[in-house]
């Protein structure tokens, strides 16, 4: 259960957040979330490894790789060549001992599968997790988080009108869209696209709900239900002036760190997004990602 702040007025709204990054294990965030059913499932199974994917700015692998590590697990992470960089996510994952694989872009998927194969060939058991924790365990954990939220609201005796927090895989915008269905409430979940865009981003979102409802379950609702913005993919972050400085004003404000892939993106699609809406309850979700902001305070010095 992490904590839900109250941040007060904020351009016309009230706002709160969800400190994920709060989660205490690893520096937190969604992947920490994500991770924790995930290795439920490999100590109820016989795994000996594990084997999964993601950039050098990966979240979720850095925590994996964590978790493989005080577990006493082997962690293999197939990383795609293209995107290297000396981040403080990679840096940790060598410390928590992780096998990089690297592969070309167009060969990840090969990849995983000769890995997978080799390992089973040799004797071990691996256990493969999806890039960012993506699957229906992914979207449980989610589901979970919008539940704590409903308590939340419940002892605050507020309504959150509003919803937003930054969407990569879509698991975590499924797990919350599954738990707003499951309850039947009234909200606008908005996923703040970092890097997928329409339609491919919004679908990938769809077919998560789906995976987890069931088929039998009205379509209908689900579309009108999935909201996937992919307004501030392309040129921003990463050298956005705009994002660095929305970074700059909320660690300066509440003194919370914001990244330039992620929550910062996500934080500064919110403020464009409610331009024109007033007096409603917003709640942001921060989902994690603060090594990353020590890589963009290193980027900037
Ligand atoms: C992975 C990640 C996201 C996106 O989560 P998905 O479930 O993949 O959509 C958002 N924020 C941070 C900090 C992340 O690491």
């Amino acid at each position: 259960m992490t904590i839900i702040q109250d941040l007060g007025i904020y351009k016309n709204n009230h706002l709160w957040i969800k400190r994920e990054d709060l989660i205490p294990f690893s520096f937190g965030g969604n992947k920490a979330r994500k991770a924790q059913l995930f290795f439920q499932e490999i100590e109820k199974g016989d795994f000996d490894c594990v084997v999964t994917y993601g950039t050098s700015n990966s979240n979720h692998c850095r925590v994996i790789a964590n978790e493989c590590c005080r577990r006493g697990k082997k962690c293999y992470i197939i990383s795609p060549e293209e995107c290297e960089s000396d981040t403080f996510n990679r840096q940790m994952m060598s410390l928590f001992r992780a096998k990089i694989i690297y592969s070309s872009l167009d060969r990840v998927h090969n990849t995983i599968e000769d890995t997978l194969n080799e390992l089973k060939q040799l004797g071990y058991k691996p256990y493969f997790i999806e890039g960012g924790g993506h699957g229906n365990i992914g979207t449980k954990a989610y589901v979970m988080c919008y539940h704590e939220i409903k308590k939340e609201e419940e002892k605050l005796g507020i309504h959150f009108d509003y919803i937003f927090f930054a969407t990569g895989t879509g698991t975590t915008q499924a797990g919350l869209i599954c738990g707003q269905l499951l309850c039947g409430d009234q909200r606008q979940i908005i996923g703040i696209s970092i890097a997928r865009k329409n339609p491919r981003g919004r679908t990938v979102v769809m077919e998560s709900v789906k995976s987890f409802l069931g088929n039998e379950y009205d379509a209908n609702i689900i579309e009108e239900t999935t909201i996937f913005v992919d307004d501030y993919t392309d040129g921003y972050g990463t050298s956005d002036f705009r994002v660095d400085s929305i970074i700059d004003e909320v660690l300066i404000r509440f003194g919370i760190p914001l990244d330039d892939v992620y929550t910062g993106k996500a934080f500064f699609g919110m403020t464009e997004y409610l331009k024109n809406v007033s007096n409603k309850n917003i709640l942001f979700i921060h989902t994690g990602g603060t090594p990353l902001f020590f890589d963009s305070l290193r980027r900037r010095k």
